[in-house]
């Protein structure tokens, strides 16, 4: 019993458009949904994604211009990992500067060479070299040539005040082995360990608690192949003092909400039935997608959304 890997991250950014060109305009990822916040209609909810929004690859984001920046801390996802093949770092190294994004090229604890830098709105970013493959599929609109896309999560990276406690879960809930240790980092998988399947833990127990805000992560969400196993999992949380919400319907997938006993909030979600339930793929986020409960108020919250500009390509060379 277990999860299989990353199945989303999300996170909180500044103004929506400076997002959207960012994403779309220098990662080349594709806007795979252009939704609202389900418990918070006012905000946009951004899904970026590979060509076809494989589960694995989403990266989401909730706008909330007037919040704080995040404090980096404990119980908080401080890293997000994607990716690339040891040929494309040159590549980004050269993309990322002409849009004047500073990278710190550096050598991960496991001995990867990575490329790290912050969005626009500070959220910390990893590109991490790796000739291990994993499922995901080009998007042939991006400005980035397929050869050196982003190819889904490598890993998140989550700093402990104390490892045990996370461990603990991490292994004996839901699924993951220890892989590697250098220092104060710990790095686990589940299944393969592919790209996608890495959390990595940082012990840093001198240091004080993240919060939540701008350009910080809110949440991982794990994948899991269908509802009866996000139950059975919830149940086994449960069992072993956490406190996960029910099963909650999000539409595209199923999910369950808990904190580890770090802090960090974790979601459960179900791989099925994806971004194309209510979208033609060919057609995935051009236009504003609610869930059947929210289309009755549809006019009211387009109302209340800025406007957003869909990156050209060509304008991103
Ligand atoms: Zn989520």
């Amino acid at each position: 019993m277990g999860v299989h890997g990353i199945h989303h991250v999300t996170a909180i950014c500044g103004a929506a458009q400076e997002n959207l060109d960012f994403y779309v305009g220098v990662l080349g990822l594709r806007l795979v949904k252009r939704s609202v916040n389900q418990d918070d209609p006012t905000t946009y909810h951004l899904f970026y994604a590979d060509g076809q929004g494989t589960p694995g690859t989403a990266l989401t984001f909730f706008p909330w211009p007037d919040l704080p920046p995040a404090r980096a801390g404990t119980g908080r996802v401080m890293e997000v990992a994607f990716a690339v093949r040891p040929e494309s770092l040159a590549y980004w190294q050269q993309r990322l500067a002409r849009y004047g994004v500073t990278i710190e090229p550096a050598t991960s604890p496991f001995g990867e060479t990575v490329l790290r830098f912050q969005d626009p709105h500070g959220l910390r970013l990893v590109l991490v070299a790796t000739e291990q493959e994993r499922p995901w599929v080009p998007w042939d609109d991006s400005p980035v040539p397929p050869a050196h896309q982003l190819r889904g999560f490598h890993s998140v990276q989550l700093w402990e005040r104390a490892l045990a406690p996370t461990e603990q879960i991490l292994t004996e809930v839901l699924g993951f082995r220890r892989l590697a240790q250098a220092g104060a980092w710990y790095r686990y998988a589940v299944d393969a360990g592919a790209p996608g399947q890495l959390v990595d833990v940082q012990v840093r127990s001198g240091a004080i608690s993240g919060r939540d805000g701008r350009g910080g992560v809110h949440h991982v969400a794990w994948r899991t192949r269908e509802v009866a196993e996000s139950d059975r999992l919830r149940r086994a949380l449960a069992e072993a003092g956490l406190r996960p919400t029910g099963l909650i319907d999000r539409f595209w997938f199923t999910s369950v909400y808990f904190r580890e006993p770090g802090g960090v909030l974790f979601e459960l979600a179900t791989d099925g039935p994806g971004f194309s339930r209510d979208e033609d793929p060919t057609h995935l986020g051009e236009k504003l997608v609610l869930p059947p409960w929210l289309e009755a108020h549809r006019a009211a919250i387009e109302d209340a959304l800025p406007p957003l500009r869909l990156p050209e390509p060509a304008a991103w060379p």
